[in-house]
């Protein structure tokens, strides 16, 4: 009885893998396909100097047109691409298609002062591949290096290698940028700060959108700020939805954001319209 028991519930198991299993292939065969067949896009949100309104860089941020899905959000598709290794090309497909879009926005006079990619600690574990892969895509659109910054986490800087620290140095010297995305969500060790090459502290939306009605979260944000000012590097905001967080931010020596209040990532032939005008007003994006 007690085998029967055992070889039902092994049975039970084995076919709850098999259809956990039979997802994960299923999805790394779409991915794969979806790569190939062009159902990847990006989309750009505006980053915002506020004392001017002015449009000081866009943040490309990755999309699926899936064929029978609709729209999936990146949430849902990046961890199983780097839990599948397809993060490594889909990462450089992203990297292509944003210094394409800077090179054509360029030609028109209508580049923002820079382009900022996300780069996952899985592409990350090989440093020298992702330097090689944008050195060749810098010398084949012939873009000035400053105009590229590289969004990586905490956790890619945390893991680091020498061999990471190298490379995060001499694209930093070849004038690429740096910036430390979801600030304050990852380890509590600050020593990596000055121990590598970052430019910009993006503070994570988690504080800024807790900010307004929690002290602990504005403390927070204001020693970002203030760290960020005595280390000498950029800080900005994400996920400023409303005009009493922009404020607030205002307030405490943060001018540079990115948000909903000011503008939602958009397609490129949209956002060009306001790269045209250079500056965005909170009102022309009203939060939904
Ligand atoms: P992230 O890099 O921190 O990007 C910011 C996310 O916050 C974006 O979500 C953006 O749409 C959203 N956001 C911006 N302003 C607001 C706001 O005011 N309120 C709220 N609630 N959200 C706001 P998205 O595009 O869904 O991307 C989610 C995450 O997926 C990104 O977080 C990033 O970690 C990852 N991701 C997106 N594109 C790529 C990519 O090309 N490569 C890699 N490796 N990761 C990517
Ligand atoms: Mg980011
Ligand atoms: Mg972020
Ligand atoms: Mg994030």
């Amino acid at each position: 009885r007690a085998k029967a028991e055992g070889r039902r519930t092994y049975r039970f198991f084995t076919a709850a893998m098999d259809t956990e299993a039979r997802r994960r292939v299923v999805l790394a065969d779409e991915l794969r396909r979806g790569l190939a067949g062009g159902e990847f896009f990006l989309v750009y949100q505006p980053q915002v100097d506020m004392r001017q309104g002015r449009i000081i860089g866009v943040e490309a941020l990755v999309r699926w047109r899936h064929p029978t899905r609709g729209v999936v959000s990146p949430a849902e598709f990046i961890p199983a691409a780097e839990s599948n290794g397809l993060i490594v090309q889909l990462g450089e497909w992203v990297l292509r298609a944003a210094a394409y879009q800077t090179r054509a926005w360029m030609d028109r006079g209508l580049a923002p002062p820079s382009v900022s990619v996300n780069v996952s600690p899985i592409q990350f574990r090989h440093p020298e591949q992702l330097e090689d892969f944008i050195g060749a895509l810098v010398r084949e659109t012939g873009l000035p290096r400053g105009v590229l910054q590289l969004e990586l986490t905490e956790s890619a800087l945390m893991e680091a290698s020498m061999a990471q620290a190298d490379v995060l140095d001499r694209l930093h010297r070849q004038g690429l940028k740096i910036s430390l995305d979801d600030f304050g969500t990852g380890y509590s060790s600050l020593d990596y700060l000055h121990r590598y090459r970052v430019d910009e502290i993006k503070i994570a939306q988690e504080f800024v959108q807790r900010m307004v009605d929690n002290r602990g979260d504005g403390a927070i944000v204001r020693a970002a700020i203030s760290l960020a000012q005595a280390l000498e590097l950029r800080v900005l905001a994400e996920g400023v939805e409303r005009a009493d967080q922009a404020k607030m931010l205002a307030d405490w020596g943060c001018h540079e954001v990115q948000g909903f209040y000011f503008a939602r990532p958009l397609p490129a032939d949209e956002v060009e319209k306001l790269l045209a005008q250079r500056t965005v007003k909170p009102a022309s994006a009203p939060v939904a």
